[in-house]
Parts: structure tokens; sequence; C-alpha cells
């Protein structure tokens, strides 16, 4: 009595690719903290699957500086780098899982909190409601060589989480990861604890706006509301000349995420405008 069987459901929580996005480790330390040795058997948590990119606090790390989260899967980027063999190894580990989640804090971008998909979202959307997220946004086109990806490929359930902005850890956010999780584990009755669910819109990003030169941007609107075609949501500062140049809403729909006020460098996403697929 007591022990739940290890065979069923197997999961893997991710987090820590990108080494400036905090608040997932901070978040599965904590559901770390809380997991039975029994339930250990079906629920893999890697808080730091970047260490070196941790501890500089950066997207990448040395000495080749690739994107962790480009290295997954067949179509990986890159050859045999040390991030790659990272990825390779974390993968080893994980590739056996039904259900794998990969949360990242949007790096330099702030987010309103959502799942990502890399498919249709059939297998994925009812864990997503689950762990109570009210948005998934659905990409047409995606990076190649994406953990989520690559999990979706090998017949997982498989999505990335998003919340917040990397760099600052607010502790809201972690607050509502853990929560996010404990519910998905619950729901899978790997571990005890009351079942919610939320009705999660599916989004399909309507509008991206880029920085169109390297500039200064400030942001003058809170991600999560409502924008009209046009609308003013920041500016861009030459820093030299002192010129500005608008930053408008490409679309009518929901401000899903923004670049935090700073520097941006040319192509950089600035703001992105989705809207509900129905
Ligand atoms: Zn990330």
């Amino acid at each position: 009595m007591g022990e739940r069987p290890s065979k069923g459901v197997e999961v893997a929580l991710i987090s820590g690719i990108h080494g400036d996005e905090l608040h997932g480790p901070h978040a599965l330390a904590r559901v770390n903290a809380r997991l039975t040795k029994a339930a250990r058997r079906s629920v893999l948590v890697e808080p730091f699957a970047n260490p070196p990119a941790l501890s500089a606090r950066t997207r990448t790390a040395a000495p080749d500086h690739a994107d962790m989260n480009r290295q997954f899967g067949a179509k990986a980027t890159d050859g045999a780098t040390s991030t790659r063999e990272r990825a390779m190894a974390l993968w080893d580990r994980i590739a056996h899982v039904d259900v794998l989640v990969d949360i990242h804090s949007g790096g330099r971008h702030e987010m309103i909190p959502h799942a990502r998909l890399s498919g249709s979202g059939d297998r994925e959307l009812p864990l997503i409601s689950a762990m109570g997220l009210e948005y998934a946004v659905r990409y047409r086109r995606l990076p190649k060589g994406l953990l989520m990806t690559a999990g979706r490929r090998t017949g997982m359930a498989s999505f990335g989480v998003e919340v917040g902005a990397g760099q600052e850890v607010r502790p809201e956010l972690v607050e509502l990861t853990v929560g996010a999780i404990w519910s998905l584990l619950a729901h899978l009755e790997l571990v005890p604890g009351a079942k919610t669910s939320a009705e999660t819109r599916l989004l399909d990003i309507l509008g991206t706006r880029r920085a169109t030169r390297d500039a200064l941007f400030e942001r003058s609107t809170a991600i999560g509301v409502e924008v009209e075609v046009g609308q003013r949501l920041g500016v861009l500062h030459d820093p030299y000349s002192g010129r500005q140049r608008d930053v408008v809403a490409p679309a009518a729909g929901l401000l899903v995420s923004a670049l935090t006020s700073g520097p941006t460098i040319a192509g950089e996403k600035l703001v992105e405008v989705a809207l509900p697929i129905v």
C-alpha cells in the first residue's frame, strides 16, 4: 500500500537549457523536493540541463556558444560540439519517456505564461489543460533541433512551457510553474493532489515585428492585453542620432510576447500578436 507502480506513464521535466531562463530551474528544484522516492521512479527531473550556461547566466555556453535547444534530433544544425554532446547525453536519459515538458522563460522576451506546440496538439492539449495553463501557442514555422519537436517525433506527448522573462526570478511565476507541474503529475496519477483544469485557448501567431536596425527598444505596453492593429507598443531609439521610430502592432489580437526594454539588434523579434484558433 502507498507504493505506486513504477510502470505506467513516465514523465521528463526539463529546464535550464538556456542559462538565462531561471524560473524553470527554481520551479523544478521545488518539485524535486516534494517528490517521494516512489514518484521519482516515474518522474525524471532535470532542472539544470545546461550547467555551464546556467553558471554564466547566459543563453549559451563557452566554448562553442551553440544554442542547446537547436541540437536535438536528426535535424540538429551543428556538428559535434560540446553543447551538442550535452544535448545528446540529456536525450539518452529521457528518450524512453511518454510525456516531455521543456520549461523556458522567454530569454530577453517577456511572455504571457503559455505552452508551445510543435504539432497539432492532439496529445498535448489535455495535459496543458490539466496544468491550468490558459494559452497554448501553435507555431507554423519552428527552428530545427528543438527538444520538444524531437520528443514529438518519437511519439511522446511533448511540449514547451514559457513563463516570464529571463534573468529575473519572480516568486509568483515560480509558484505558478510549480502549481502547473504538480497539477500535471496529479492528472497523470503520479502524485497525490487535486486535479485542476483550465479551458486552454489554442493561439496562432498572427503578426511579428522585428527590429529593423540595431537600436534601443523602449516598450510601452504590458503583455497579455488586447491590441489594435497599428497601436503603438514601443519605440526604437537610435542612440546616436536621437531619431525615434514607433513599433506598432502588426495585427489586432493578444500581445503574447515582447522584448524587454534595452538594446536590440537588427532582425530581433520585438512583439508577437496572436489570435485564438477557432
Ligand atoms: Zn529558452
